[in-house]
């Protein structure tokens, strides 16, 4: 009897099995529970979990069904019509780990496709200038250079590991989002923001 009310208990509260802590599996929530709150780099203590490291998941954590209805929240929270965003970091979630969803504009349809443990191997050619905004800062842009090319390596949702050349404005989100797992954000690399409302830089 104890036994099973032992192992009913697991199943309802996952256990720990998932790999993930407690606090950060009541973040995750359950499937259908829609977006995400957002970080925002002017609360401190969101700052602390955008200003961190993110972790690497492990296979334990990749295998998991909370891994995708962090997966399936997180889409929900870029797709979402008030941020209708190209890229989501999971810090941006209150999550530290290194797990990104980018959309994929190289690709037909351009779909969002997530990048479990993404790293950039090598940067190529030149460095282009572009406009960039992120989902924790609202309402400010800046101009930052970056790789027009990019190698990247990554494990797949269905735990595969994979080597990939990007090129373009999807290059850029991937870096831009890949930044996040190491506490950058775009306004490291710029002289200077903007608000929304300058069009132009003056
Ligand atoms: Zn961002």
């Amino acid at each position: 009897m104890i036994i099973i009310y032992f192992l009913m208990h697991c199943m309802l509260a996952g256990c720990g099995n998932t790999g993930f802590a407690e606090n950060e599996l009541k973040l995750i929530g359950k499937s259908g529970d829609g977006s995400m709150r957002l970080c925002l780099v002017g609360n401190y203590a969101d700052s602390l979990i955008l200003r961190g490291k993110a972790k690497e998941l492990t296979e334990h954590q990749i295998n998991s069904e909370k891994l995708k209805t962090l997966a399936e929240r997180m889409l929900a929270t870029v797709t979402a019509p008030e941020n209708d965003g190209v890229g989501i970091a999971a810090p941006q979630v209150g999550l530290p780990y290194r797990l990104v969803i980018v959309q994929r504009f190289d690709k037909q349809g351009e779909p969002f496709e997530l990048f479990i443990n993404p790293r950039i191997t090598s940067y190529i050619g030149d460095l282009s200038e572009g406009r960039e905004g992120c989902l924790s800062i609202p309402g400010y842009w800046g101009l930052v250079k970056r790789a027009v090319t990019v190698c990247i390596s990554y494990t797949t949702p269905e735990g595969e590991q994979r080597d990939e050349k990007i090129e373009g404005f999807t290059a850029i989100i991937f870096q831009h989002e890949i930044d996040h797992l190491d506490g950058i954000l775009y306004t490291d690399r710029t002289e200077k923001v903007y608000p929304d409302e300058t069009e132009d830089i003056p």
